[in-house]
This record gives structure tokens, C-alpha cells and sequence, in this order.
């Protein structure tokens, strides 16, 4: 007979609410800093499971209209759950993150997909666009997530962390923080921003017991921001780091000061629309080790990672090619530049789904959160660098493929959009 007294739950580190503003919580951290303490610490070969609160700490609310995500304030953001210091890791191991599962909350079954405005956050096609704000919200039953928003698909998450990392060392933040200031200083005025500076104002640290006060203030004022991946993992948003995915980073400090947030229950590859996963909060669960001078061992600069045994059966996808050639703009011819072939790509398959009676927004949010698949083709036929773009077609309840007769126009209503109606500007007709 089962019983309970043989059975040992797996520890929960670090408990949140995600109904309460991140910055009111404990184990939670929107900065990278070495001097953030570890908030928790576990042993090597144990599995633990840590909470996590969605990217922006509850400022988007399950509704109908885009008004939150036009007001959110992204200087209170990646919220992130840890530091967890691992016992026995030293700076040049490496710490193997073994992620178990990841799953949305029980009383919290659904999450949302953003598009930002050019000037809050902004996104791949921010100026194209002019963006304004609009978002789907997805409801998850097990598996499968759709959408009020958009109707017409239902897909299968592939559901992973969207930014994990250690911690850097002191050096590691000065070397970040001079490159990324020295960017910021050659394009000054840059619309959206280039990069993001430190930024003591909305920085958050969630310590268990209250920092020095000249501890605090360090780290606010010296904190690299979230929002770019780095050489320690971070926001590097890759949907195949999903639920049974292994990970090899390294380690830069002490106990190695594991964190992570950001989950999503799933994402394209490329995460287009700036928050363009399925944004959630939930459970993580891990295992970790070490490996004893992993860094110099296996020459790592960045993580490395073997992706989960689990992906969804998607096998049929009608792919879109884009070159580096603006055709969609002014025409003009880029030089092997893969972001401008990547674009072009999506829009071809935003035009597509449109004739399909998607609206540009719908389409835009749908290839940013669905399990859509991109690849660089070449990049070695000057002048033109190769990308695609699959979507699955298994993920609508309606047939896309091309036929003679044209495709399936049929309306099929709209994102959520701002209370005040204003949406972005149409390809080709931006004023800007
Ligand atoms: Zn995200």
C-alpha cells in the first residue's frame, strides 16, 4: 500500500505568488550581480523544484484589451527566481542543469503574448510597424494551449524556461556593461534602444534577510539588465530548452548562483514580437551537478545543450523562404544580413496568413508563440543570406495549404487590442 511516510515530495526552493507584485516577494531578483546571495542551496544529484512568477511580475492580467501591455514597466523587469547555490561548484566548473519539467500553476491555467509598443519594448518589427500594443491570452488545458484572441489553432507546448543563467563574476558584469554602454554610445537616441543600460530604478533584490544598505545600492546601480542573453545563458529565449533538456553552463562564481524565469509555455523560434513566447508563471523543476573544470574541458564560452526526448508531432509545415533583400520596405539589397532574411520570411508568412483573414497583429502574435521552426538555409551565396520559416500546418483546425482556388478567407475577429482602438501601421504605409 502507498503511503505517505515512504514517499519523499521533491523540495520546493523558492515559493512565489503570481498574483502578487513581484517586488513584494522573497527569492525573486530583476539584476545580475555577484553580490546578489544565494537565496536557497542544494546539493548536487538532488532534484528541486523552484516557483517562478511570469516575466513581468503580474502587470498583464487576463482580459481584452492591450492597455496593460502598453503601460508596463519594463525597468521592473526579467523577474527571476533564485539565486540557487549549488554546493561544490567553483568558478570554471560546470554546473549540469537538468530540466525536469516545467509546468504553467494549477490556479493559474493560462498566460499571454504581447506585442509592444515602438516605444516600450518594441519588437522585430517595431519601427516596420510602428507597433502598438495588442496581446492574445491563451488558455492552457494540459497540453494544449488556444486562444480567444486567435481563433482557429490549437497547438502543443513545448514548454521551457526563457531565460536561465549563472551568475557572473565581477569581471564578467564590468566586461558586460562596458561593451553594452559603448554600443549605447554609437547610436545615441536609438529608437527602440540598442541596449539597456544599468538602471537603479525599478531594480528589485528579494533577499531572505535585508541587505547592507551600500550592498543594495551596488547592485542597483551596477545590475546588468536581463533583457539581452550573454555568455552565462540569461534571456536566450531558445524554445528546444524545453522540459527534459539537459544544460551545461558555466560557472563564474562560488556555488555557481543558479537563476531562472521568464517561463513559457511555448514560443517560436525567434520569439518575434519582443514577448512573443507564451508568457507564464510556474514550476521548474531541476537537477544539478558539476563537472570539475568544465569551462576549460569543454572550451565553453556559452551553455550547451542536449534538447528533450519530448517534442510535439508537428511534421508537416508549409515553410516560407526570405533573402536579404528589404522587398518588403524600400527594396533594398543587404549584404548575407540573416535578421533582414529572417524578416523577410516572417512577413511572407504574415502576408499569407492574412489571406487567410488573420489580422497582422493575430498573425504576428501566433508565429511569435506557436511551435514555428526557422533555420538559416545558406550563408554563403553572396549577397544573399537564406532563411526559412515553418508553421506547422497540424496546428489549425482548418486547411492552409495552397490551392488553385485560392485559400480559406474567412474573418476571424482580432487580438486584443488598446481600449482606445489604435493599432499599428500597415507595411508600406508606415509614416515614419
Ligand atoms: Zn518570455
Amino acid at each position: 500500500m502507498a503511503t505517505a511516510t515512504n514517499s519523499k515530495p521533491i523540495p520546493t526552493v523558492i515559493s512565489v505568488d503570481p498574483f502578487v507584485p513581484a517586488d513584494q516577494q522573497k527569492g525573486i531578483h530583476n539584476r545580475w550581480h555577484p553580490e546578489i546571495p544565494a537565496f536557497a542551496t542544494v546539493k548536487p544529484g538532488e532534484a528541486f523544484k523552484v516557483q517562478c512568477v511570469d516575466w513581468t511580475g503580474a502587470q498583464i492580467g487576463n482580459n481584452d484589451t492591450s492597455d496593460d501591455i502598453r503601460d508596463v514597466d519594463l525597468t521592473k523587469v526579467h523577474n527571476l527566481s533564485g539565486p540557487v547555490a549549488v554546493e561544490g561548484a567553483e568558478p570554471g566548473d560546470c554546473l549540469v542543469v537538468d530540466i525536469l519539467d516545467v509546468q504553467p500553476f494549477e490556479k493559474m491555467p493560462w498566460g499571454y503574448t504581447g506585442i509592444f509598443e515602438l516605444e516600450n519594448g518594441g519588437g522585430l518589427f517595431a519601427k516596420e510597424f510602428k507597433s502598438r500594443a495588442a496581446k492574445a491570452i491563451w488558455d492552457f488545458e494540459g497540453v494544449y494551449a488556444s486562444s480567444r484572441h486567435i481563433p482557429g489553432v490549437r497547438f502543443a507546448g513545448v514548454s521551457h524556461p526563457g531565460l536561465i543563467g549563472t551568475m557572473p563574476s565581477a569581471e564578467l558584469l564590468k566586461t558586460w556593461n562596458e561593451r553594452e554602454c559603448g554600443l549605447i554610445a554609437e547610436h545615441p537616441g536609438a529608437m527602440p534602444a540598442v541596449a539597456f543600460p544599468p538602471e537603479p530604478t525599478g531594480a528589485y533584490v528579494g533577499t531572505a534577510e535585508p541587505l547592507p544598505a551600500d550592498v543594495l545600492e551596488k547592485i542597483m546601480k551596477e545590475g546588468a539588465r536581463t533583457i539581452p542573453g550573454r555568455e552565462h545563458g540569461g534571456n536566450c529565449d531558445i524554445k528546444n530548452l524545453s522540459k527534459g533538456s539537459r544544460c551545461y553552463f558555466p560557472v563564474f562564481v562560488p556555488g555557481a548562483l543558479l537563476s531562472v524565469g521568464d517561463l513559457h509555455f511555448s514560443q517560436g523560434d525567434g520569439e518575434m514580437s519582443f514577448c512573443g513566447a507564451i508568457e507564464m508563471a510556474g514550476i521548474i523543476t531541476f537537477k544539478c551537478s558539476i563537472i570539475k573544470g568544465g569551462v576549460d574541458k569543454f572550451a565553453l564560452k556559452q551553455p550547451l545543450f542536449l534538447p528533450s526526448p519530448v517534442d510535439p508531432m508537428y511534421s508537416s509545415k508549409l515553410i516560407f523562404e526570405g533573402i536579404s533583400v528589404d522587398y518588403h520596405g524600400d527594396g533594398k539589397q543587404y549584404n548575407m544580413d540573416a535578421t533582414v532574411a529572417y524578416k523577410m520570411a516572417a512577413l511572407n508568412a504574415i502576408a499569407y496568413l492574412e489571406k487567410l483573414g488573420y489580422t497582422r497583429q493575430q498573425a504576428y502574435l501566433l508565429l511569435s508563440a506557436a511551435p514555428v521552426e526557422s533555420h538559416v538555409g545558406a550563408i554563403v551565396d553572396s549577397p544573399n543570406a537564406c532563411v526559412t520559416l515553418g508553421i506547422p500546418t497540424g496546428i489549425f483546425d482548418f486547411d492552409i495549404m495552397p490551392k488553385p482556388e485560392g485559400l480559406d478567407f474567412k474573418s476571424r475577429g482580432q487580438a486584443a487590442i488598446r481600449s482606445d482602438g489604435l493599432v499599428d501601421t500597415p507595411v508600406g504605409k508606415n509614416s515614419a
